[in-house]
C-alpha cells in the first residue's frame, strides 16, 4: 500500500508552512551542505577538482555554500561568468563553456582572465584568438571534444554524439590543435568532454573513460602534454525516491574515474557537476486550486505550472508529487496533476496516485533544486515564485 510519508517535510517544518504563499521554491540547505561534505570526502583523496555547473541553480544562498565548499564555477554564458565573479568566485576558478559565445561574452571573460575557455569550434577559437590579441592577453583553452559516447538518457539531454551540436569532431581535431598551438594568444590547457545529463548507468562513465584514454593517446602520439582533463558532469539523481536517495552516490561515481581513467603525471582531472549537487535540496510548493472531474480522469489543478517548473513539459521529466496536507494517508485516488498555464503540456504528472486531494491542499513537487527555478519564465505574465530556506 502506498502511504504518503516524507522526511524532507518533517512535522516541525510542516508547521511553518501553514501560511506559506504558493507557488514557492523551498531549499533545504542542510541537504546541500551534506552533499558537499560527501563530495569533499570523495574528491580530496583522489585529488579531483570540481567546478559547479551554474546553470543548474544560481540562487544566492546556494552559490555562497558552494563557494565556501571550495568548488569552482562552470559557466555557459557571460552573465553566468559575471554572476560567479559577483558572488565571490575567483576568476581563476571560472571555466566558460558553450557553443555560441558572443564577442561581448568572450571579451568579458578575457578581461577577468578566467581560468579557461572550453572551446567548441574552429570559428570560435579564431574569435577568441583575435579578441585576446587585441588586448594582449593569452586565453587558456580546453578543447571540448565530441567523444561520440551514448549517454542512455533522454535525447534532449544527450550531448556527446556526433549528431549533437556540441564539441569538436575528430575530423577537424588535427587542424584545430595546430591552430591553437601556433597562436601566441592561445594556450592549450587541456581537453574537455561532457556527454549529457541525468546519467544513472555507471557503465556510461566507464565507456567515457575508455574514450578519453583513446583521445589522450592521440595527443600523446603527437607529443602534446595536456594539463587538464575535464570529464564534464552529468551524474544523475533518483527522482523517484528523493528521501531514500537524498544524496548521489559520489563515491561510486568518482571511483569509476579513479579506476579507469589513465591520468598522466602532472595532470589534473576536472569535473563539472550540476544536477547531482543541487537537485535533491529543492522542492516546489504549490496549492490545489481546483479538483476537476474529467471524462476518464480527474485533474488536480495547481497554482504552480510550467512557468515555475518546465522540466516535465520540456523533456517529460518525472518528479515525485506529494500531498503534504494528507501525510500518513493512503493513496486511493488517481489524478492528472496539472498547472494553470494555457498549454496542454503544462502537466506535472499523469495518473498520479495520491490520497484524496482537495482544494487548498499543499502539494510538494520534489527534486526541483536543479534546472527548476533557473528555467522559470513569466509566460502568461505570471510572477516569479519566491524562495524559502530550511
Ligand atoms: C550542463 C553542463 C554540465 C552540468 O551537467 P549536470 O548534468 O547538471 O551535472 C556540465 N558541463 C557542461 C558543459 C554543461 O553544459
Amino acid at each position: 500500500m502506498n502511504v504518503a510519508t516524507t522526511s524532507f517535510f518533517s512535522p516541525e517544518r510542516m508547521a511553518s508552512l501553514h501560511e506559506v504563499a504558493t507557488p514557492c521554491y523551498v531549499y533545504d540547505l542542510n541537504i546541500l551542505g551534506e552533499t558537499l561534505n560527501r563530495l569533499q570526502a570523495a574528491v580530496s583523496p583522489r585529488n579531483f577538482h570540481v567546478h559547479y555547473a551554474f546553470k543548474a541553480n544560481t540562487d544566492k544562498r546556494i552559490l555562497e555554500i558552494v563557494r565556501e565548499a571550495g568548488l569552482g564555477a562552470d559557466c555557459v554564458s557571460g552573465q553566468e561568468v559575471k554572476c560567479a565573479i559577483d558572488n565571490g568566485f575567483r576568476p581563476n576558478q571560472v571555466a566558460f563553456a558553450g557553443v555560441g559565445k558572443t564577442d561581448a561574452e568572450i571579451q568579458l571573460a578575457l578581461q577577468h582572465d578566467i581560468f579557461c575557455f572550453n572551446a567548441e569550434s574552429m570559428p570560435e577559437l579564431q574569435v577568441i584568438a583575435e579578441l585576446a590579441a587585441q588586448t594582449n592577453r593569452v586565453a587558456r583553452i580546453a578543447l571540448r571534444l565530441n567523444p561520440n559516447v551514448k549517454a542512455n538518457t533522454h535525447h534532449y539531454i544527450t550531448t556527446g554524439l556526433e549528431e549533437n551540436k556540441f564539441g569538436i569532431g575528430m575530423h577537424e581535431l588535427s587542424s584545430v590543435v595546430d591552430f591553437v598551438l601556433a597562436h601566441p594568444n592561445l594556450e592549450l590547457l587541456g581537453m574537455h568532454v561532457h556527454i549529457g545529463s541525468q546519467i544513472t548507468d555507471m557503465e556510461v562513465f566507464r565507456t567515457l573513460c575508455m574514450r578519453v584514454n583513446e583521445l589522450q593517446e592521440w595527443f600523446a602520439s603527437r607529443r602534446i602534454a595536456l594539463k587538464v582533463i575535464n570529464v564534464g558532469g552529468g551524474l544523475g539523481v533518483n527522482y523517484h525516491e528523493p528521501d531514500r536517495d537524498a544524496f548521489p552516490n559520489l563515491e561510486q561515481y568518482f571511483d569509476i574515474f579513479s579506476q579507469h581513467l589513465h591520468v598522466r603525471p602532472n595532470q589534473e582531472v576536472h569535473f563539472e557537476l550540476g544536477r547531482s549537487l543541487v537537485a535533491q535540496c529543492g522542492a516546489l510548493l504549490s496549492r490545489v486550486t481546483y479538483i476537476k472531474q474529467g471524462v476518464q480522469t480527474q485533474f488536480a489543478i495547481l497554482d504552480a505550472g510550467m512557468t515555475e517548473l518546465i522540466r516535465p513539459a520540456l523533456y517529460q521529466a518525472y518528479h515525485k508529487i506529494e500531498n503534504l496536507s494528507a501525510i500518513g494517508k493512503t493513496a486511493t485516488q488517481r489524478y492528472d496533476v496539472v498547472g494553470p498555464v494555457c498549454e496542454s503540456s503544462d502537466c506535472f504528472g499523469k495518473a498520479v496516485d495520491l490520497p484524496e486531494t482537495k482544494r487548498g491542499d499543499l502539494i510538494a513537487i520534489r527534486s526541483t533544486g536543479a534546472y527548476g527555478e533557473v528555467m522559470a519564465s513569466n509566460y502568461n505574465l505570471r510572477e516569479r515564485a519566491p524562495t524559502l530556506y530550511f
